[in-house]
């Protein structure tokens, strides 16, 4: 079961001018920045209520935000859903016949479950799925 929006990924060109602005404009604050190596990211996670806003920057111009960003400039990413179970909703989507990018979740920032759809299946929204555990 899908249990709420985790949060927003959106790639910045400048993770410190939009930290900066999502905390000194939008008052808002940043609860964590990690490097995530194999995704050749460096991100900061920004609560707000039940969700989170996910600002990424690229660590590497050929990694996929680097991509993304050469490609169609700053903007949102990803969205990225909760599920109590990521391997049950990964079976799911497969069999609905939805092409996965991960077909088995890996690690992702603050050592969550993270899987990836792909987004020709999903109306052109890569999604990514998240669990806890
Ligand atoms: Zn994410």
């Amino acid at each position: 079961m899908i249990r709420k929006i985790n949060h927003v990924g959106i790639a910045v060109s400048n993770l410190d001018a939009a930290v900066k602005l999502y905390s000194e404009v939008l008052g808002l604050k940043v609860s964590g920045i990690e490097t995530i190596e194999e995704q050749k990211v460096k991100s900061a996670m920004i609560p707000i209520g039940e969700s989170k806003i996910e600002l990424m920057e690229s660590t590497d111009p050929e990694g996929p935000i680097g991509k993304f960003i050469a490609k169609r400039g700053e903007g949102i990413h990803h969205i990225s859903l909760e599920a109590d179970d990521i391997e049950k909703m990964l079976a799911k989507l497969s069999n609905a016949g939805i092409e996965l990018i991960d077909k088995k979740p890996r690690i992702g920032a603050g050592g969550s479950k993270i899987a990836f759809v792909h987004p020709k299946g999903m109306r052109g929204v890569l999604l990514e799925l998240t669990s806890k555990k």
